[in-house]
């Protein structure tokens, strides 16, 4: 047995045909974001799902920009959202209410994770893609189904793009996801294609949650796919990283009008903002704030 993969996604393709897939391992990244805050279990699995699932739509653009997911609801789990850069920079964070994930024994600590339980009725998933040049595009559907994977199946069938199924699964440890999609190219017949998709889905989906969190990249494949001529392409890395930055910070708050900021700074001297992604703290005292309604603000354009 090979050494599983950590942080990497790598796109196949398969021979002669219209159908590509990606796959991806997270490891640090994941740990790293589940270090800065103490999750339930079945949200932090959630959190993993939702990292890989960033990563994996990210692959599927062809621009550069930010993608994020987010299921927001009414239940004890109000928000949880990822997103992913083209660079493959990820970060995730999820607002709920600790006291009810108290219990052990509750069913919301229950392991795989009750999504319709988590997030409560009348649950939505929204897909926004951010390009760095362009318009801002967001897609948002109802949560339905038991997984994220799911969620997102649904969310390619009803936005009419190509034709995707989308395989996540993650532990307290690692997430790893798997991605196949029809491409509009015609190397096979419409025929084929759809026999083609439908042989490789049913096959994906006897991969097992153990055989995706514990084998490398290349077994999967070829425990799933060693009929087909497939191949393998170099992998990219994926890590954690926040896009937050003072200037970001300072523009916030000048969104605040200088009434009000200057209100907070009665309050406390200095203003402390944390990021909600990081935990990185942003001060700022009385000479910043002053700076920061001046015209001529060096840090801000
Ligand atoms: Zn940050």
């Amino acid at each position: 047995m090979t050494k599983p993969e950590n942080d990497l996604r790598q796109r196949f393709i398969f021979d002669n045909s219209d159908i590509r897939g990606e796959i991806l391992s997270l490891q640090g990244s994941y740990q790293t974001i589940l270090g800065q805050t103490n999750y339930p279990p079945a949200i932090a699995h959630l959190l993993g799902e939702f990292l890989a699932g960033a990563c994996l739509l990210s692959a599927t653009l062809k621009f550069d920009g930010i993608i994020s997911l987010q299921a927001s609801g009414t239940g004890p789990l109000s928000m949880i959202m990822a997103d992913c850069t083209h660079h493959h920079d990820i970060r995730a964070i999820a607002h709920y209410q600790s006291e009810l994930f108290e219990n052990p024994d509750s069913s919301l600590n229950q392991i795989p994770y009750q999504l319709h339980e988590l997030l409560g009725k009348n649950a939505t998933l929204a897909v926004t893609i951010d390009p760095t040049k362009g318009e801002r595009y967001q897609g948002i559907i109802p949560v339905e189904g038991n997984t994220l994977s799911d969620c997102l199946t649904n969310y390619f069938n009803q936005s009419e793009q190509l034709p995707t199924r989308i395989w996540l699964q993650a532990d307290k440890r690692r997430v790893g996801a798997l991605l196949l999609q029809a491409l509009p190219t015609e190397l096979q017949s419409p025929e084929e294609k759809q026999q083609h998709w439908h042989h490789l889905s049913l096959l994906a989906q006897t991969l097992s949650p153990a055989e995706q969190l514990q084998l490398s990249h290349a077994e999967q494949l070829h425990r799933l796919f060693h009929e087909e001529s497939l191949r393998l392409f170099p992998p990219s890395d994926i890590r954690f990283a926040c896009s937050c930055s003072a200037e970001r910070t300072a523009t916030m708050l000048r969104a605040f009008g200088q009434q009000e900021v200057t209100a907070m700074l009665e309050d406390t001297d200095p203003i402390e903002v944390s990021c909600q992604f990081c935990h990185r703290l942003y001060r700022f005292d009385e000479d910043e704030i002053k700076r920061l309604f001046s015209h001529k603000s060096p840090t801000l354009h």
